[in-house]
């Protein structure tokens, strides 16, 4: 795929930060409204949908879809009417009070102008925040399936949570495993109906119903989890040599602290036309606060977000269609 790095230029009508399926969206909008646009991404385009192994509730794939082949066709029909490509972290936005209205993103490489923002940086997975966790990240501790899941092939796997990724991706690590044991604090899931069925109805998938995990153990690398009984308090040792914590997510929001209203758990608070508290920056995506999160609302919001920012910038220039 031919990607536009515009490694000369420094100035843009409109600047997405993430390059997740909301920027993608936003950077397909906004392409093809003509305005100079340019999509920063830290890590790999596609984000978290990119290492969901199959999603199959984006509509027009009734047999599902790789979250890889999804993003990677999102990204190749962005870059076609000609979004531009950075690979680069954002450290902080500036907004200009005087003179040319716009922000300055000052990203690790280089400092870019843009008239508008749109902020689609999604969120990342929260940690269990217990006892072995950190240390045995990379060496049976995970927060990828699809990345790690069939390095633990025949063996003990446990995955922690009980919402719709810990029990997806339960289900794809069940291909793997000898077992693989959920470990969720209640006694019933939070996960899709679809999925709840499709987890209880799969013997390969056990529960440890109303328990949390307090310690990771293990020599060199994990080689159990142990559990507590909310309710009784009982504790044991599951064997296990892969742990999948998927214990929900936490967004990418640090960098606007104090530039834009966020909520206490970091959400960016926008009206329904994807407008944050400051007028040019608009926000989509995960890291958006909202009802629900899914591909195709993110990809809702992104058009959304580009088409509000199209329409700010043209304002700006005076070339509104009013
Ligand atoms: P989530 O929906 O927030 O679920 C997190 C799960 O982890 C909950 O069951 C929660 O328990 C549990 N949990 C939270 N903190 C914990 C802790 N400290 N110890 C033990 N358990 C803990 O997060 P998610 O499953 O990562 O999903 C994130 C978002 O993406 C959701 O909006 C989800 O719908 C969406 N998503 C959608 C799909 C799909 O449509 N196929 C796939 C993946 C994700 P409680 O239930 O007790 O709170």
């Amino acid at each position: 795929m031919k990607e536009v790095q515009k490694e000369q230029k420094n100035e843009f009508d409109i600047a997405i930060i993430g390059g997740g399926p909301a920027g993608l969206t936003a950077g397909l909008y906004a392409a093809r409204a003509r305005m100079d646009t340019i999509i920063v991404e830290k890590m790999m385009f596609g984000g978290q949908a990119a290492i969901t192994e199959t999603i199959e509730n984006y509509p027009g794939f009734p047999g599902g879809i790789a979250g890889a082949d999804l993003t990677n066709k999102m990204k190749e029909q962005a870059a076609k009417f000609g979004l531009g490509f950075i690979d680069a972290e954002v450290k902080a936005i500036k907004r200009h009070e005087t003179g040319n209205k716009g922000f300055t993103i000052i990203t690790d490489e280089r400092e870019l102008f843009t008239r508008a923002l749109i902020i689609a940086t999604g969120a990342d997975p929260q940690k269990l925040e217990v006892p072995g966790e950190s240390e045995y990240e990379g060496r049976g501790v995970s927060y990828c399936a699809t990345c790690d899941g069939p390095f633990f092939r025949d063996q003990d796997i446990v995955v922690v949570g009980g919402g719709d990724t810990a029990v997806e991706e339960g289900l794809f690590l069940t291909k793997f495993g000898s077992k693989v044991t959920l470990v969720h604090r209640r006694d019933r899931l939070r996960a899709t109906k679809v999925l709840q069925e499709r987890a209880l109805a799969n013997p390969k998938l056990d529960f440890a119903w109303g328990s949390v995990v307090t310690e990771i153990v293990g020599e060199n690398s994990v080689e159990g989890v142990k559990i507590k009984n909310v309710k009784t308090g009982e504790e044991k040792v599951l064997p296990a040599r892969g742990v999948f914590v998927f214990v929900g997510i936490k967004p990418n929001t640090n960098f606007l602290q104090g530039q834009v209203e966020i909520d206490k758990s970091g959400y960016v608070i926008t009206d329904e036309n994807m407008q944050s508290s400051v007028s040019g920056i608009y926000a989509c995506g995960d890291a958006r606060k909202k009802l629900l999160r899914q591909v195709v609302t993110a990809c809702g919001e992104g058009a959304t977000a580009a088409f509000s920012a199209q329409h700010y910038v043209e304002q700006l220039k005076g070339t509104a269609y009013e």
